[in-house]
């Protein structure tokens, strides 16, 4: 008997989300989707780009319908169905109640839900750490026969958050580390960019941000070219510098893979065991293999089984009380409008590419957005329509839980911010800046120092009794100019720094 058709959302990419060599395959391209959201203009093009690239590829056996909604889209076939499980809660719950279609469990992860609700039972913190190692130890990946940790150690993290080297405005001029691996575009794409075109003038379809050259692999075997140039030619500078910022070097030495891997073209655990062999091989040292390890069957891995895991409320949380909305300059990625470097030089990447890596997310961008009370749920989205790899699994857990403190503590046991000399040490922004980190108040007072204590102060008392923050808390204390700042920080207000 022919197996059902298998139904792919736009993340179920790869060859692993299909079973049969020949069982048909539905692909749906949905406007609703992008009308309901103003998407980064990237990040369409890639999901549309993923899609037709894939269609193409499967050939007669594919049918590619481009239609309203998904349920329009599978009444216009008229065939039963199976999908494996897809990444969100709002389409899970869509194809469990539409008709004729069959949900098999998701893929593309190491642990299914239930193991993980099993390790997690019982737990109070969900800690990563914790985590990690486990899965470490279920794929004996850079494990001993014995159990312990290749090299004696499971975190690196000491070794792998270096400033970036002095002097130089790319990473390339200080260590060997080529340009990443870049898709050459094509007539798919062509095709593409004028649908795109099309919706924004005639479908009231609009979005955010720059277009510009593809960046990101959205086939199988673009994907794999970029693990491969990764791990050959750009995984041993990784670790060292995987934390740092350089104003002209937004790619630093990353991955680039978030793209392919969160549109389900690569199999998780095939990417880490290339790690793994580029660290054998004596192509990188083991610091940078486990940085890059734990980011991906670390991080990524608990980040989606928190996602599910947390009850449908997680994405309200507000531990804080943050309810202030985004303020417009924001929001709309205006760049041009903020005076301080490092936020202007981020939001300005977040226009042109969709992309910056994790600690402008999390310690610019973020940051910026928990010391002024920017509402989770309204920062979720931003982030989650704004960066080309965001999903709904991968955005919640990473801005209200990591970025925002907003689960109260259950992902990070302490709010993610800081004044601006984290900046200064991990980036060259300070350097041409009209600001200075060292100053709290006055014309050249650090928006993000000031901003840091400002944050403590409006949050003492829920911070109070987390006792890594009593000596922060200290600090506030101990400030003689505590008041001016406050003063100065209402003054300031939701305007551009
Ligand atoms: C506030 C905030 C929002 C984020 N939003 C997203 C998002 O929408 N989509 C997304 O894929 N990542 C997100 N991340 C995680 C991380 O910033 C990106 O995965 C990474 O910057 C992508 O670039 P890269 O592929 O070069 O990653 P690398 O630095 O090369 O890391 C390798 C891979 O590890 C995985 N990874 C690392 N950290 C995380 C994490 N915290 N959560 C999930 N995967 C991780 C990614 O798949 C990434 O490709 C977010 C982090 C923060 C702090
Ligand atoms: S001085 Fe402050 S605002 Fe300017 S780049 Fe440094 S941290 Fe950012």
């Amino acid at each position: 008997m022919t197996p059902p058709r298998r139904w792919l959302f736009a993340d179920q990419l790869g060859p692993h989300f299909i079973d049969d060599a020949d069982s048909g395959v539905l692909l749906v391209e949905s406007t609703a989707v992008f009308r309901r959201r103003r998407w980064h203009r990237r990040k369409a093009h890639l999901v549309l780009s993923a899609l037709r690239h894939r269609a193409a590829e499967l050939g007669d056996r594919c049918v590619l319908v481009a239609s309203e909604t998904y349920r329009q889209a599978l009444a216009d076939i008229g065939e039963t169905v199976e999908v494996c499980a897809p990444t969100s809660r709002a389409a899970d719950a869509l194809v469990r109640r539409l008709d004729g279609v069959d949900v098999l469990p998701a893929r593309g992860w190491v642990l299914r839900r239930d193991e993980f609700a099993e390790w997690a039972s019982g737990r109070r913190r969900l800690l990563l750490e914790d985590y990690y190692r486990d899965v470490r130890r279920r794929l004996g990946l850079l494990v001993e026969a014995d159990g312990s940790p290749v090299g004696g150690r499971w975190n690196f993290d000491a070794d792998n958050r270096q400033p970036p080297p002095r002097g130089v405005s790319r990473l390339a001029d200080a260590v060997a580390v080529p340009e990443p691996w870049w898709p050459q575009e094509d007539d798919i794409d062509a095709e593409v960019r004028e649908t795109l075109d099309r919706w924004e003038r005639d479908e009231g379809i609009t979005f955010v941000g720059k277009d510009g050259p593809r960046r990101f692999a959205v086939t199988h075997d673009e994907a794999v070219q970029a693990v491969e140039h990764f791990m050959a030619r750009r995984l041993a500078a990784f670790g060292a510098y995987e934390d740092a910022m350089l104003a002209d070097d937004p790619w630093m030495a990353h991955s680039l893979l978030s793209v392919p891997l969160n549109l389900g073209l690569l199999d998780p655990v095939d990417v880490v065991r290339r790690a793994e062999r580029a660290f054998r091989d004596g192509i990188a040292d083991l610091a940078a293999t486990e940085g890059f390890v734990r980011q991906v069957i670390g991080w990524r891995e608990y980040v989606w089984h928190v996602y599910w895991y947390t009850d449908p409320d997680y994405r309200n949380r507000n531990a804080l009380g943050a309810d202030r909305p985004l303020p417009g300059w924001f929001a709309d990625l205006d760049a041009a409008a903020v005076t301080a470097r490092c936020l202007s030089d981020v939001l300005a990447d977040v226009r042109d590419e969709g992309w910056t890596h994790h600690i402008p997310r999390l310690m610019v961008l973020g940051s910026w957005a928990l010391q002024h009370g920017y509402d989770p749920a309204a920062l979720t989205d931003w982030f989650h329509t704004s960066f080309v790899d965001g999903y709904d699994w991968v955005m919640l857990p990473n801005v209200v839980g990591m970025s925002q403190h907003a689960d109260g503590g259950l992902m990070a046991t302490k709010p993610y911010t800081s004044g601006g000399a984290y900046i200064k040490r991990m980036s060259d922004y300070c350097r041409g800046c009209a600001y200075d980190p060292s100053v709290r108040v006055g014309e050249t007072a650090c928006p993000f120092t000031a901003g840091y204590w400002a944050f403590l102060h409006a949050n003492r008392a829920t911070l109070a009794g987390n006792h890594r923050m009593a000596q922060q808390l200290r600090g506030l204390d101990r400030l003689s100019d505590l008041q001016p700042l406050l003063d100065q920080e209402a003054r300031r207000g939701d305007g551009p720094p």
